[in-house]
């Protein structure tokens, strides 16, 4: 499905078809009061080979989210152009702002850079840059990688995500490259609300691409960092784009059918969890105690889960707001 083709004001100041590797910038215009033609960098490497496919490989969509910028940082460092097949596009800090803030949304534009897909090259800062990845650099690439971790407000058991997807044979490509990224969880879901996420939009132009959940709270996780090395390697390895095979004890797949998997704090409050992350939890288990410090002799409200399954994801701070999720469980498919 193509999108109306209007021209990005994005500059790329490496050239995306030269050989050998090349780091630069795509060059996003950010007007200021003190530069009306000022421009923002967001980093970019490019690493080319010869013959084979073209990836994409992202970090940095949400700013508080580690895993996969380090990885992407020490890939971008490592890669060998003489070991490689094909091409390979690494934007190891995708939204820039976020990311030099370390926060989710842009302290530029106060956007959820993956809610902006497929963009607008005359929107705001975040509209523009996905607007320029959404119609520029997917049309080049055979497959994509978004790496994301549960940021400030979730922790979350390292998992390749993937979307149910109409098509089989296409189904089938997206998890077998799920299944040599490796992580303990592939996580397929139908999710209600992808229509504005880069995964999405790789989708919908017939990318072979996954998204990931790789640790959280904020921090970086040494295990979640492990894996992401080892899976985005995997994939390349997996894609022909080096050499050996896939490494790692395969991955469990896994989905969030519903929202009784859900537990939601219906009150503001501090989050007391009962299971540790990774636990099995069983329908109708106490899943935690939510606090009112303003209320000193209130109880605790009790939560249960209202389905069983592995607890995906649990909430990462101990405040949390009215309507937060404090748990995700996950069954098996
Ligand atoms: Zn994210």
């Amino acid at each position: 499905m193509e999108h109306p083709a209007e021209a990005s004001p994005v500059r790329a100041e490496i050239d995306l078809w030269a050989q050998g590797k090349q780091a630069g910038h795509l060059r996003v215009p950010y007007s200021r009061d003190d530069s009306g033609w000022g421009t923002i960098g967001i980093p970019v490497v490019v690493v080319a080979n010869g013959e084979g496919p073209t990836l994409l490989l992202t970090a940095g969509n949400h700013g508080d989210e580690y895993e996969g910028q380090v990885t992407l940082l020490r890939l971008a460092q490592a890669l060998d152009p003489a070991a490689l097949s094909g091409r390979v596009i690494i934007l190891p800090a995708m939204h820039f702002p976020a990311a030099l803030a370390g926060t989710r949304k842009s302290p530029l534009d106060g956007k959820d850079f993956n809610r902006c897909f497929p963009g607008n090259p005359r929107g705001s800062f975040a509209d523009v840059l996905a607007h320029y990845i959404d119609s520029h650099l997917l049309p080049l690439c055979d497959a994509q990688m978004d790496l994301h971790s549960g940021g400030t407000g979730m922790d979350i058991v390292p998992s390749a995500v993937g979307h149910v997807l109409p098509d089989e044979g296409y189904m089938a490509k997206t998890l077998a490259m799920a299944d040599a990224f490796g992580a303990p969880i592939t996580l397929v879901l139908e999710e209600v609300n992808a229509g504005p996420t880069l995964l999405a939009a790789a989708e919908r132009r017939g990318v072979v691409a996954l998204s990931s959940e790789l640790g959280g709270i904020g921090r970086l996780n040494p295990r979640g960092l492990a894996i992401t090395e080892r899976g985005v390697r995997n994939v390349m390895k997996h894609l022909g784009m080096l050499d050996g095979a896939p490494e790692g004890e395969g991955s469990r797949r896994m989905t969030v059918p519903d929202m009784r998997h859900y537990v939601f704090a219906p009150h503001d409050g501090i989050w007391e969890a009962a299971d540790g992350l990774g636990a099995t939890v069983a329908e109708g288990a106490i899943a935690g105690r939510l606090h009112r410090i303003e209320a000193p002799l209130a109880p605790a409200l009790e939560l249960s889960y209202a389905a069983g399954g592995l607890l995906w994801c649990t909430r990462g701070p101990g405040r949390c707001r009215a309507g937060d999720p404090v748990a995700v469980v996950a069954r098996d498919l």
